[in-house]
């Protein structure tokens, strides 16, 4: 077993701002474990939309700040409270902060162990992507596989080719539904037909609302994902049908500013803002989903699309390209 040094490499946020706050640091302290934790040595890291929220500060964080979310690598070390269950070595992805670091101290109640048919990079491409598209799918949303012979809902995914879209995209065109994708290229729009989109609306050329009544004759949609927030939130109750249930995923275009509930009546709209961290709070959870997305990993049923292996040191490059709308897929960082 390699020592562990004293000091490691990182990306630190000092202050909030654009994506030159992001600052690659050599000299940064190897985090102690406490009980119950495990030191993770991080190979790849997911980089998501919420990295950026905690860099422009529209999510709160004390700050100097180690962001990230996700990662997969290997055990460095374990507290001896669970070095039983986490041998050195072990090949394990996770869900915690400070994924941005050479090395990670995770609480090993986040920590899973990775299959043999899924790689390590999947595993930190996949996890926090791929768990909110099947969580939001059947727990927000509700959708079920439609019954044999019959259509399923109507459904729109905005940004149907982004990280968290490829996901809803082809879980949703597995289960039966009608896919309405959403786009802002004709590139994109090809990619969201490649996931499984019967339909693609490009988003930028096109009169979204107007597309959407005439795909669906006038029927509108049953199950709107919207990642995009403010600026397609009020197209959003346009579209939905009666009784149709609007998933807020996040807020690419910004977040959505109060509203009046009343807007929801005229329809007898069902509105959700989720969070995936909410719906793998224990680990029962955590394990009941993660093994499903193993499972569709390494089945050969989902596919895992990465956009760029960026390496650690260029984080702020991919911050540029995730917020100019210039990628698709998954983002990763290499270590
Ligand atoms: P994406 O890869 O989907 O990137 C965001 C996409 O949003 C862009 O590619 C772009 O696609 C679209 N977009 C439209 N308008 C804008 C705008 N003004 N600025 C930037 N992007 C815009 O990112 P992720 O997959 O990482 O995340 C997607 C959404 O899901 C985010 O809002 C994120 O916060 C949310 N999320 C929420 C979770 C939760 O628990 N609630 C968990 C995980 C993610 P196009 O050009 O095709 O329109």
């Amino acid at each position: 077993m390699a020592p562990i040094p004293k000091t490691m490499s990182g990306i630190v946020i000092e202050q909030v701002g654009g994506p030159e706050v992001l600052k690659w640091k050599t000299d940064l302290p190897v985090p102690e474990l406490k009980e119950g934790e495990v030191l993770v040595k991080n190979e790849y890291v997911g980089v998501n939309y919420i990295d950026t929220y905690f860099r422009t500060g529209l999510y709160k964080a004390p700050y100097p700040l180690i962001t990230g979310k996700e990662a997969a690598g290997t055990i460095a070390a374990a507290h001896p409270s669970v070095a039983a269950q986490f041998p050195v070595g072990t090949r394990v992805g996770y869900l915690a902060d400070h994924a941005y670091a050479a090395l990670t101290a995770v609480p090993a109640s986040r920590v899973l162990v990775l299959p043999d048919g899924v790689s390590t990079e999947q595993a930190a491409s996949a996890l926090l992507q791929g768990l909110t598209a099947l969580t939001f799918v059947r727990e927000a949303a509700g959708i079920t596989p439609a019954p044999e012979g019959t259509e399923g809902p109507w459904v729109l995914v905005h940004a149907a080719a982004g990280g968290v879209g490829t996901w809803l995209v082809q879980l949703l065109a597995a289960v039966g539904a009608r896919v309405i994708g959403t786009a802002g290229s004709s590139d994109k729009c090809e990619i969201a037909r490649q996931n499984g989109a019967k339909y693609v609306v490009h988003s930028r050329d096109e009169d979204v609302v107007a597309r959407v009544n005439e795909i669906t004759g006038g029927h509108g949609v049953d199950v709107i994902f919207d990642g995009v927030g403010k600026a397609t939130f009020d197209s959003d109750l346009e579209m939905i049908t009666r009784k149709g249930t609007v998933v807020m995923v996040g807020n690419a275009s910004g977040a959505v500013p109060p509203f009046d509930i009343l807007r929801l009546g005229p329809k007898n709209i069902k509105l959700l803002r989720p969070v995936l961290f909410n719906y793998i709070v224990t680990r029962e959870e955590m394990e009941t989903y993660t093994n499903e997305l193993f499972e569709l990993i390494s089945s050969g049923k989902i596919k895992v699309k990465v956009h760029e292996e960026y390496p650690l040191e260029d984080v702020a490059r991919a911050h540029s390209d995730l917020e100019a709308r210039k990628t698709t897929g998954k983002l990763v960082l290499k270590l």
